[in-house]
């Protein structure tokens, strides 16, 4: 059961990968991209929140843990911009200042 449990983890993991890729790597509909990846960022880091529950860490752990998720959540969606220009993506690490050009075409975003 809890071997199960882990494998639907791996599964969901996958998906959410190459949905990912599928979803914001491909394509030049930035409007779509825009709308879904906070909505796929939340969901993501939802997931990782049950698997650490699923985990059952020390509590303090769980609990800060699962604390840290949300302004990472937040912090990812801001640090993440989709270029009007070529549709690519551009990344900064979350810790930083949102990228204000694009990586890919040096456009400003
Ligand atoms: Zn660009």
């Amino acid at each position: 059961m809890q071997q199960d449990l882990a494998i639907v983890f791996v599964v969901i993991w996958l998906g959410l990968t190459v949905g990912s890729v599928m979803l914001f790597q491909r394509g030049s509909d930035v409007k779509r991209k825009r709308k879904l990846w906070p909505i796929y960022t939340i969901f993501t880091n939802t997931v990782i929140g049950g698997f650490i529950i699923y985990m059952q860490p020390p509590i303090v752990l769980m609990f800060s843990l699962l604390v840290l998720l949300i302004p990472v959540t937040f912090l990812t969606i801001r640090s993440t911009k989709f270029c009007d220009a070529c549709g690519q993506v551009t990344r900064t690490p979350f810790f930083l200042k949102p990228a204000t050009k694009c990586s890919h075409c040096q456009k400003p975003l």
